[in-house]
């Protein structure tokens, strides 16, 4: 993917106006956290780049096409949420084989992929498990796993850190960056946390009713906040 484009994208639910004109250009392999307080319009935001839910207004674009009309599963990209959303009845093993089975990609392929996410993530002791016999930090890893193995060109992450413990939400952390280095695949990544944002991204846009008050990296949003909201957010001197 040689990039993402949002142009002047707007959502309305009903009369209420939850994104606003929000115009972005996300380079390939990027890390880009949005952050912003609760109900600023991140989720919002990320699901209409997923093309879970479509814009009242305004064009996205991938890799030069417009793909604004396409739905989701043929935008070549892989969402992982905060509740994990695995399916209890299933292994690990067939959560991670669920939504490739019914593409063109061969059997071989599929155990090829699930072998090397699970080597990659450190889940294979546990392929035979179900998502209830794992800890909190497994059941992340595993639904980071079912993106994984998608081989999708972006990867678009809903707050998957924050339902995990302090201490457990830094080592995943480093497992992030990690392997941001190397799937040096795009990575769109929406946190409340202003650490999480500052210590695994590249570029910073923070979102305030559903606006962007600033996109820079961490330390330009950090030694030349726009405004008073953006230092207060980032925790810089102002
Ligand atoms: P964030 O992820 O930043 O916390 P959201 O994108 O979830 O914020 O929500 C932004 C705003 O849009 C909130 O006011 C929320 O209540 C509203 N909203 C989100 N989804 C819907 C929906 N499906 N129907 C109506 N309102 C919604
Ligand atoms: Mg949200």
């Amino acid at each position: 993917m040689s990039g993402l484009e949002l142009r002047n994208i707007v959502k309305n639910f009903g009369a209420v106006e939850v994104i606003r004109d929000v115009s972005l250009a996300v380079n390939d392999g990027e890390f880009i956290a949005f952050v912003g307080p609760s109900g600023c319009g991140k989720s919002t935001l990320l699901r209409l780049i997923a093309g879970l839910d479509k814009p009242t207004g305004g064009s996205i674009a991938i890799d030069g096409t417009d793909v604004t009309e396409i739905g989701a599963a043929d935008r070549g990209l892989a969402m992982v949420f905060q509740s994990y959303a695995l399916y209890p009845h299933m292994s690990v093993r067939e959560n991670l084989a669920f939504g490739l089975e019914n593409t063109k990609v061969p059997k071989a392929e599929i155990e090829a992929r699930i072998a090397d996410a699970a080597r990659m993530l450190e889940i294979e002791p546990f392929l035979q498990r179900r998502p209830g016999q794992l800890s909190g930090g497994q059941r992340q890893r595993v639904a980071i796993g079912r993106a994984i193995v998608r081989r999708p060109d972006a990867f678009l992450l809903d707050e998957p850190l924050s339902n995990l413990d302090a201490e457990l939400r830094v080592t995943m952390r480093a497992e992030l960056a990690a392997l941001h280095a190397r799937l040096k695949a795009t990575m769109i990544y929406v946190t409340h946390d202003q650490v999480e944002a500052m210590t695994l991204a590249n570029r910073i846009v923070v979102l305030r009713s559903g606006r962007i008050e600033q996109i820079g990296t961490p330390l330009e949003l950090y030694n030349k906040p726009a405004n008073r909201f953006v230092a207060g957010f980032i925790g810089a001197p102002h």
